[in-house]
């Protein structure tokens, strides 16, 4: 769920970008290794600070040295003078240009040596993506839609398992509640929950055309760019432009208004002058029914559907606490100017738990089962002193108080091993902690898992304690009381405070109002209602504000008596907080396609192939049936194979077109299909392995079972490989 911050009101979901690590495209021929490594950032930090010291001594001494040519040829001095120093001035011109192009490589990503740079490596992966339909752009023979996609064949197979494994990791694992709401959702509840208010991003306009752009992103933008093109800065200038970046989710509309006029950004397509940022509201509005007096929205979040069935889900759970319930669906943002092809769009797959827990009792049973997982964290302070994310063993982040509590802590480490065991690289996640600004005030902790990619590091899953925020906003504006109790074993005297509203006053004061006041007045906390005791006694009267009528009333000393009793209570009523990790699909595959693309030469080493090495867990078809050659009897086979797969349970495909083996392999590399079963003979057939290419020999009868045990992981390829004879991959592998 997107913050809604006291000050700066931003739904920023990129994570921060400052630390353009190196990448280069690695030809993956005999290593798994993946297509972009990574370089430590304070490594990559270090030297692009070095380098921008150095050019700048550099371009001192080639001034100097080209004012010692102009004063010696004004001088006239001797020719052989003037050529040596015109040799030096040359010489220190080649040496700056030497640092340039290292600068110039440190800072673009691109390794200079010939390997492709994170341009054209996205460039490499989507058009990959988008011939062999993983997506495709929406209603594309009109043009398209900015922001829309469609998941084409085996995009929408990776979604759904995906999607399978989620279900399985959390829904099934933690024995949640989940429920599935209508993405049409009335305006009250979105007025209750804060989005109708404050669900905006920051926008500007080009003054002349009308064209709207995203504030900070045309700040983001302008930030990258110079650090990234413009060599001739100073190193103070290039850590100024990586703290706005930093702090970028923290500054307030004031702020990023004043950025943008002091670095004299304009609009990117017309360089015209820029309006003030003012606040966008990201929600679709539509109307319920053909009156059109009922408005409402298409949900941006799927999480409000969860918090108004509290009360239903919670007696389900026989009036138990903690528990979780758990939505997948659309969620639908207006983004102003997505750009980032599938990472920002208008619609999206959201799949969101709501972990209720009471407030006074965070711990979580099965936290000691993630206690000892290390990963990239990286905590605010890391942040603001300009650090980079560090790996911390996670009972240490919660037991050093750097994580918030042991469910927000079982949750970060259960979203790890989510994330990894779908074939994300754990070098490029990390557990981002939200800045203070950037969390919604009443939010207790928020970490982002963020993955990096070719647009740099990406929110992908926000994780967050929420406290009894939105329970007790609908409790506000429903009436209902969204709690939860818990029963003492012996009754307990405590001090109470009583507020006793006296109904007949408040009745003649307010008549047809009288409940909502009486409502309002029973709601108030402690601290609240003893401010009204005292000023009921100093001063005989006081405003109130009710919520549900929007307005200010006046309440005097006779309409209410405010007391503290001891009382005994037999069971403690309270608002249950709410942990909520809440996921991207779309970006979690998008990151998922780039950390699982690779190249490899052809055989003849003629052409690069695309291959993705998606773990057969998310991969779209698990297998292929290929007869090495077009004969009748191997085609037999090859359907008895297929059924027996069908039977499995596994997808797969049969290709008996009469292409060689060697490009149908390369065909279904590129749809990241693991094994390949080779049709060679009726008795016995050769199961390849994509990434390794190693071939094993089997049964007709046992392939399909092989496969089976394989993809769902109940042995490995490792395992297969030292129990089956090998096949020289000479004989069928002519790619
Ligand atoms: P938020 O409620 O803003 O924290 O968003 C929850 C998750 O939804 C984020 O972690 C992102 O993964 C994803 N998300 C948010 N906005 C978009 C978008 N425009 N396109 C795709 N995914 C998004």
């Amino acid at each position: 769920m997107r913050c809604f911050l006291l000050i700066a009101l931003s739904t920023h979901s990129f994570g921060h970008n400052f630390l353009s690590p190196l990448t280069t495209l690695r030809s993956a021929h005999s290593t798994l290794s993946h297509a972009f490594t990574r370089r430590p950032p304070y490594t990559t930090i270090q030297m692009e600070e070095t380098l921008r010291k150095a050019l700048a001594e550099k371009q001192s001494a080639v001034d100097s040295q080209g004012n010692a040519v102009r004063a010696l040829k004004a001088a006239k001095a001797a020719k052989a003078d003037v050529d040596a120093a015109i040799e030096a001035l040359n010489g220190l011109k080649l040496e700056k240009a030497s640092i340039e192009k290292q600068l110039q490589a440190t800072v673009s990503g691109g390794g200079g040596d010939g390997s492709l740079n994170r341009e054209a490596f996205r460039q490499t992966v989507n058009n990959t993506l988008e011939r062999r339909l993983f997506y495709i752009p929406s209603f594309k023979i009109y043009r398209g839609v900015a922001g829309l996609y469609d998941y084409g064949p085996p995009g929408c197979a990776i979604k759904s398992n995906v999607l399978g494994f989620w279900r399985q990791h959390f829904v099934l694992e933690e024995n949640m509640l989940e429920v599935d709401c209508p993405c049409v959702t009335p305006e009250v509840v979105l007025k209750a929950s804060g989005h109708v208010d404050k669900f905006t991003d920051l926008m500007v306009k080009d003054e002349k055309t009308g064209t709207c752009y995203r504030a900070d992103h045309l700040l983001k933008d302008f930030c990258n760019e110079k650090l990234q093109k413009d060599l001739s800065i100073t190193a103070e200038k290039a850590a100024e432009l990586k703290h706005v970046l930093a702090v970028l989710d923290d500054l307030s509309s004031e702020e990023l208004g004043a950025k943008i006029k002091e670095y004299g950004i304009t609009a990117p397509d017309t360089k015209n002058p820029l309006s003030d940022p003012y606040p966008f509201n990201l929600m679709f509005q539509t109307s319920i029914g053909p009156s059109g007096l009922s408005p409402g929205y298409m949900r941006p979040e799927t999480a409000q559907g969860i918090f108004v069935n509290f009360k239903d889900l919670y007696y389900y759970n026989g009036n138990k606490l903690p528990f979780a319930a758990a939505q997948i669906g659309q969620a639908f943002r207006n983004e102003i100017s997505p750009r980032q092809g599938l990472l920002r769009v208008r619609e999206f797959t959201l799949a969101e738990i709501e972990h209720f827990v009471d407030p006074e009792n965070k711990s979580h049973p099965k936290f000691s089962e993630v206690a000892n997982l290390e990963f990239l964290m990286f905590p605010r302070e890391e942040q603001m002193s300009g650090h980079s994310a560090k790996k911390i063993p996670l009972g240490e982040a919660v037991s050093r108080g750097i994580v918030n509590n042991e469910t927000l802590g079982y949750f970060i480490g259960r979203v790890y091993l989510f994330l990894t065991r779908l074939g994300i690289d754990e070098d490029r996640l990390r557990f981002r902690q939200h800045l203070a600004n950037e969390m919604a005030h009443y939010a207790a902790d928020c970490w982002d898992a963020e993955i990096e990619s070719s647009y740099g590091w990406i929110e992908c899953v926000g994780i967050a304690d929420r406290s009894a925020y939105d329970l007790r906003a609908h409790t506000d504006k429903s009436g209902v009381a969204l709690v939860a109790q818990e029963k003492f074993s012996e009754p307990r005297e405590v001090e109470k405070l009583v507020i006793n509203p006296v109904k007949k006053e408040l009745g003649l004061a307010f008549k047809g109002n009288q409940r909502m006041v009486v409502e309002a007045l029973e709601a108030m906390n402690e601290k609240e209602a003893l401010e009204m005791k005292a000023t009921l006694e100093s001063k005989g009267e006081t405003e109130f504000l009710v919520c549900t009528l929007g307005k200010n009333v006046t309440i005097t000393k006779n309409m209410v008596t405010i007391s503290k009793e001891i009382k005994k209570e037999h069971q403690r009523v309270f608002t249950p907080s709410v942990i909520e990790p809440s996921f991207g699909i779309g970006r979690i595959i998008y990151c998922l396609y780039e950390h699982s693309f690779y190249t490899r030469p052809s055989k003849a080493g003629d052409e690069q192939l695309n291959v993705f090495r998606f773990p057969p867990l998310v991969a779209p078809i698990k297998c292929t049936v290929f007869p090495l050659v077009q004969n009748q009897q191997y085609e037999e086979v090859a359907k008895v194979i297929s059924q027996s797969l069908t039977t499995a349970g596994i997808s797969h495909k049969i290709d008996i077109t009469g292409t060689s083996i060697g490009k149908r392999y390369a065909r279904t590399d590129e749809l990241g299909v693991p094994f390949a079963i080779t049709v060679d003979s009726t008795s016995s057939v050769t199961i390849r392995e994509r990434d390794s290419k190693d071939q094993i020999r089997v049964d007709v009868e046992r392939a399909a079972s092989v496969i089976k045990e394989v993809t769902d992981g109940r042995t490995t390829w490792a395992d297969v490989w030292s129990t089956f004879p090998h096949q020289s991959s000479a004989s069928a592998d002519d790619e």
